[in-house]
């Protein structure tokens, strides 16, 4: 049996980087970029009004004019224009370039208009750039806007979108199959017999995989019946980057999966790790299909899968698609808890921040069954290293959240 630390080492190291492509912007949501985006002007490019107002020649204001005649409009989306004189100005709409000569906006709220003139109001103060959001003060061209390695939300897409970027390199998405075993297992759609149960990992799985951004989830349930275990692992082991399967994989005597992937190939990294939930999970690398695709065996139990995605796998992923690290956080244990054996404990803790700003997990109570339905109510979990069995109230430990 080895430890989380190395079972997670070994995972690391054998992750290889995904390929990138090039894919229209609007596809790109949750993706990560594989390409810094640089300013292709100067952001803005010219020097907009921030307000609805008057431009006028600061200068000529501190030199004592109070009224400014009216020489134009000038409205966004126009080109820019010019003061005539130093003791003119320029109408003003919010995002119109600031004419030249003039390097201050006052605010209509600040004027009183009468005619052809606009009178600044007692006690109005023109300065330079007041009211002027400055050519190049958001960016300058060629500047580095965002790096590689960020997963691109809304907003990093709407930079994209604002230097002209229509298509962006990002990471592969992979191609992902979940396999669940288990002949006790029906899909949602059946009624049950007494002695069945609804599958619930396939869903569980491929959707904390969709909502981390991995969208290329297959599905697919197995018998507990090794030919046909063989024979599906040995197919979508040419298909896809990675497999993820859930269940069959410990001791039972129709747990077939370690000898499927033994006989398709798959060269195994480990399996047994000192941890709780998840012992039982198995790693490999094919190193015969083309792709070689990384494997993933979980324990059936539908926490135990669970934490092992997000503890392993989507940390795998996230390092194959050149995603930035994440730092883990820490939060405080509410209350003591004792765990003895030398095992790594995932706990399934909810959060809570105090008026202090600082950020409690209360556990589950322990020995809760394995399933959702007790999970359902928590944030995610957190990790109790297996050098120590006691653990007091306010101990720092690392916080894993569920991604769903
Ligand atoms: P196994 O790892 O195959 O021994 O499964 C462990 C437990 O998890 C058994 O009680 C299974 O019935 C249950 N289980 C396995 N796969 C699923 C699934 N896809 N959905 C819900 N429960 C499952
Ligand atoms: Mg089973």
């Amino acid at each position: 049996m080895i430890t989380v630390e190395e079972a997670q080492a070994r995972i690391l190291e054998s992750i290889a980087p995904l390929q990138t492509e090039r894919a229209p912007v609007y596809t790109c949501l949750d993706r990560v970029l594989a390409e810094p985006l640089l300013a292709d002007r100067d952001l803005p490019p010219f020097n907009r009004s921030t307000f609805d107002g008057f431009a006028i020649a600061s200068q000529e204001a501190a030199n004592g004019t109070r009224a400014f005649s009216i020489q134009a409009t000038a409205f966004a989306g126009e080109p820019q224009l010019a003061l005539q004189k130093p003791d003119s100005c320029i109408e003003i709409m919010t995002g119109a370039p600031v004419p030249e000569g003039a390097d201050c906006v006052i605010k209509i709220e600040d004027t009183d208009k009468d005619g052809a003139v606009a009178q600044l109001k007692e006690g109005i103060v023109a300065k330079p750039s007041l009211g002027v959001h400055q050519q190049g003060s958001d960016a300058e061209t060629g500047q580095e806007l965002l790096k590689p390695g960020c997963r691109l939300t809304a907003k990093e897409i709407a930079i994209a979108a604002s230097i002209g970027k229509s298509e962006l390199l990002v990471a592969k998405d992979p191609s992902i199959v979940i396999v669940t075993t288990g002949n006790e297992l029906v899909d949602i759609a059946s009624v049950p017999l007494p002695h069945q149960i609804r599958r619930s990992n396939d869903l569980s799985l491929s959707l904390a995989l969709r909502s981390s951004g991995y969208q290329r989830v297959d599905r697919h349930h197995l018998a507990d019946d090794p030919e046909e275990t063989e024979a599906f692992v040995a197919d979508a082991l040419g298909k896809y980057d990675v497999l993820i399967l859930a269940g069959g994989v410990s001791k039972g005597k129709k747990d077939y999966l370690p000898e499927a992937l033994q006989k398709a190939g798959v060269r195994k990294a480990f399996q047994w790790v000192s941890q709780r939930p998840g012992k039982p999970l198995w790693f490999g690398v094919s190193e015969t299909s083309p792709q070689h695709p990384r494997v993933f065996a979980l324990p059936g139990n539908p926490v135990s899968c669970f934490t092992c995605l997000h503890r392993y796998v989507l940390p795998a992923l996230d390092l194959a698609s050149g995603l930035t690290e994440k730092p883990i956080h820490n939060a405080l244990l509410s209350e003591p808890f004792r765990f003895p054996p030398p095992l790594t404990l995932f706990l399934p803790a909810s959060l809570h921040i105090d008026k202090e700003a600082r950020c409690w997990a209360t556990p589950l109570p322990f020995n809760t069954s394995g399933d959702f339905v007790s999970v359902a109510s928590t944030d995610g979990f957190l990790e109790l290293p297996a050098t120590q069995s006691e653990f007091e109230k306010g101990s720092a430990l690392p916080f894993y959240p569920w991604s769903v």
